[in-house]
């Protein structure tokens, strides 16, 4: 028996989880993330996993985001008490990720008690950063293209996804003894393998090290998020040059939600580009999060991870990620002094999809003002806020308060980490040889629909998309 279950993302972007179990019932889980997005996927993470945690022996992640690792100390909490493994990269950033989620989660909870806008009375945090630093002490590090053995006869094997700093796809092996002798004599033996892509990067990222070509497997986890849409065919650098020039005309703040991790790295690697150009002059911009400097400065370690070369980060006057007029927040007064600051001006602040973080106070602070503009640079979940303001929304609530739009909203798509419709594609039709089934997750239904049809049609493959909790016999395949 080698089962999966799908515990997340399967029909929906968030919450990646899936489950392999072997004949001695325990087995492996691949990633562990968060549902993020409205009131119900927030409400799954309070629901109990429909697994015994003591069956999870080992925990294997393929990027840091917090949809993919943000459901670790909850599990924990829960019981957990065995090995995560992810690359040497992945492990540092999710070390950020995980303390911001913990201290999120921790004052959120302390918000909505202050506000009393808490729907359970008191409200309580999903997990403290006690429970995260206990989490951080399961972690192994394990590099790409060398194989891992790991108990229950299972490997795995990481190669590049170019999505995030770490980032792999996901190969893991299950050697099945069924009943009967071989050819040889000795008991039968066959193997079966199953190929996570984990979130895929594009084609040519902007500075990270694009994807690998996928390992052969028999079965294919791939994800969908924008398995119905082409992104832009436009240089990023020249729409963000168009979105600043408004900025300037207006005397406008921008405000861009981004996170925290690569993407506010990118934005200032493009800005520093228009700047050094004499494209756009100096504008003061501010990254607004406690993250965003300590990340850039893994960039020097894993210098391996991207194609900017150390000499270039070291010095000041070369560093593609910095400028003059670049300002690094890292204290709650510094951020709120930034609610007075009068345009023009550019504030990069996390969540990405402003489901939490400090975004959400400039967003409370700004959104009613026709003075500013806010720019989205990645996907954003149905039930989101930044969905709700992508959509037109006219009056949103944050904090439980009813705030007024009267600001302009603008998305940009190419800064996507995400491969679209043909990305994937080409990523499928570089598999050696054409898988068993394909499992589409991470994507809501609408484009894992569209992704279906499209690879019936061109490769003429078996294609699924599992619901939430399914479980698939890959033995009876
Ligand atoms: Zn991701």
């Amino acid at each position: 028996m080698f089962t999966i279950q799908f515990l997340g993302a399967a029909g929906q972007v968030t919450g990646s989880k899936y489950f392999l179990r072997t004949t001695t019932h325990r087995g492996l889980l691949l990633d562990c993330g968060l549902f993020q997005g409205g009131r119900a996927l927030n409400d799954l993470n309070w629901n109990p996993l429909p697994i015994q945690i003591s069956d999870v022996a080992n925990i294997v992640l393929t990027h840091a985001h917090l949809d993919h690792t943000g459901y670790l100390p909850r599990l924990v909490k829960s019981g957990f008490s065995g090995q995560v493994w992810c690359t040497p990269a992945t492990l540092d950033v999710t070390q950020y990720i995980l303390r911001d989620s913990g201290h999120l989660q921790e004052e959120d909870a302390k918000h909505a008690n202050r506000h009393s806008y808490a729907r359970h009375k008191p409200a309580l945090p999903l997990y403290t950063s006690e429970e995260v630093e206990k989490t951080l002490g399961f972690f192994h590090v394990q590099d790409r293209h060398s194989k891992k053995s790991l108990p229950d006869d299972m490997s795995f094997e990481y190669s590049n996804a170019g999505h995030i700093l770490g980032s792999c796809s996901a190969r893991i092996e299950k050697i099945e003894m069924p009943s009967g002798l071989g050819i040889d004599g000795n008991p039968a033996k066959r193997t079966i393998s199953i190929l996570f892509s984990g979130d895929l990067g594009r084609e040519k990222p902007i500075y990270l090290k694009p994807r690998e070509a996928p390992p052969a497997a028999d079965f294919v986890v791939c994800e969908s998020t924008y398995g119905d849409k082409f992104h832009s065919q436009i240089d990023p650098t020249e729409e963000l040059f168009a979105i600043v020039k408004e900025v300037l005309a207006k005397n406008a703040v921008l405000l861009i939600p981004a996170f925290a991790v690569d993407r506010a790295q990118e934005l200032i690697f493009c800005l520093n580009a228009l700047m050094r150009d004499g494209k756009i002059p100096a504008v003061p911009t501010w990254v607004d999060s406690p993250m965003a400097t300590e990340v850039t400065s893994l960039y020097e370690k894993y210098s391996n991870e991207h194609t900017i070369s150390s000499e270039e980060l070291k010095e000041p006057d070369k560093n593609p990620l910095s400028f003059p007029s670049l300002h690094f927040t890292q204290t709650v007064e510094e951020s709120k002094r930034l609610n007075d600051l009068k345009g023009p001006a550019i504030i990069i602040s996390a969540s990405g999809m402003a489901t939490g973080g400090r975004i959400l106070h400039h967003l409370a602070n700004r959104l009613n003002r026709p003075e500013t503009i806010v720019l989205f640079t990645g996907y954003q979940a149905t039930e989101s806020l930044g969905h709700d303001l992508v959509n037109g929304a006219k009056t949103v609530t944050i904090f439980g308060q009813k705030i007024p739009v009267a600001a302009t909203v603008q998305t940009l798509t190419n800064f996507s980490a995400h491969s679209d419709q043909r990305e994937i594609m080409d990523w499928l039709k570089q598999l050696p040889t054409p898988p068993k089934r394909v499992f589409l997750t991470h994507g809501e239904d609408g484009p894992r629909t569209v992704l279906k049809s499209v690879i019936e049609k061109e490769l003429g493959w078996n294609v699924a998309l599992p619901k939430l909790n399914e479980i698939v016999d890959l033995t009876a395949l």
